[in-house]
């Protein structure tokens, strides 16, 4: 039987809804200041999605974008200024850095308080012990969509292929805390078809066109697809074969249309967050 297709665009739309009733219910003044440096057309994609998803919200965003030759010191200059900038609640720097900027130092620049992205080391330790403010948005939103179709996590096998900083360790450590039993996956693991086919919930965040196939899913499996791919078409895609998984799985999410837009969506409700954590 064919999967339950998780719209992503209804929930994220559901959670920027939530987030826009807050800001008006309790008159909230709240500011995302992005930073852009150089020109990767990606990025930009993902920095006009950010100021459009600020729009409908109600949230003010304010746009800093660097030319590609901008120096460390000048960059985080202006994170220095973003931090006492007291309309500014919320600093997201766009990654990747060109190749001459130290992302690490930048990120740790910026006042935890004001990390809406959850990357600084801060707020990684925090997620770690479980007691945070800000989730990374990725994951998160990957949680919200799971949450959405009405599966519980407590005790399922959850199979998580990657472990960069940014998804697949902070996404391993969600499903932790809502009780899976979590094996993470990567480039060195051995056996990975047979330790994905064990997966009740399997994330890919590979970034590798159909990496995953039929013969790597379980069953009614739930299929949370991460990636952000160009295909041999061109074509947008994730990193799951969807054609096929969709015939076995009991729930996935398509590319584009599944995580990408509750990326955004989390992004929202962390900034308000910090606004409420700065008042
Ligand atoms: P990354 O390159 O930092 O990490 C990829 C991971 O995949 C690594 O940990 C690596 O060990 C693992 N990997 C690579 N080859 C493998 C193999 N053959 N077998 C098993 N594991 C393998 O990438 P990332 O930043 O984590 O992003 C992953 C994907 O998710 C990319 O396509 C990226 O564009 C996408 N992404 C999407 C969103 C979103 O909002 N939807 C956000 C962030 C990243």
């Amino acid at each position: 039987m064919a999967a339950q297709i998780i719209d992503g665009k209804a929930v994220s739309a559901k959670v920027k809804e939530e987030v826009r009733q807050q800001i008006e219910r309790e008159g909230l003044d709240v500011g995302l200041a992005v930073v852009i440096v150089g020109d990767d057309p990606a990025s930009r994609v993902y920095v006009n999605n950010k100021k459009k998803a600020c729009e409908v919200c109600g949230i003010k965003s304010y746009e800093y974008a660097l030319p590609a030759e901008t120096t460390e010191e000048e960059l985080l200059e202006l994170v220095d200024t973003l931090n006492a900038d007291k309309n500014v609640n919320g600093i997201l720097v766009q990654l990747p850095l060109p190749k001459h900027l130290n992302e690490e130092k930048v990120i740790e620049r910026i006042s935890p308080m004001k990390d809406v992205d959850a990357f600084h080391a801060a707020n990684v330790g925090k997620i770690m012990i479980g007691n945070y403010a800000f989730l990374p948005c990725t994951p998160a939103g990957c949680m919200e969509l799971i949450h959405s179709a009405g599966i519980d996590v407590s005790g399922k096998e959850c199979v998580v292929i990657g472990r960069s900083n940014i998804v697949g360790k902070p996404m391993a450590m969600l499903l932790l805390h809502e009780n899976g039993t979590v094996t993470v996956c990567h480039s060195r693991t051995k056996d990975l078809k047979e330790v994905c086919r064990r997966a009740d919930i399997l994330v890919a965040a590979v970034g590798r066109a159909n990496f995953v196939t039929a013969d790597m899913v379980k069953d009614g499996a739930v299929v949370i697809d991460v990636g952000i791919n160009r295909g041999e078409d061109g074509k947008l895609c994730g990193d799951v074969k969807f054609d096929e998984v969709s015939e076995k799985a009991s729930f996935i999410t398509p590319v584009p249309g599944g995580v990408g837009p509750m990326t955004i969506a989390m992004l929202m409700k962390n900034t308000v967050m910090a606004k409420k954590i700065q008042s």
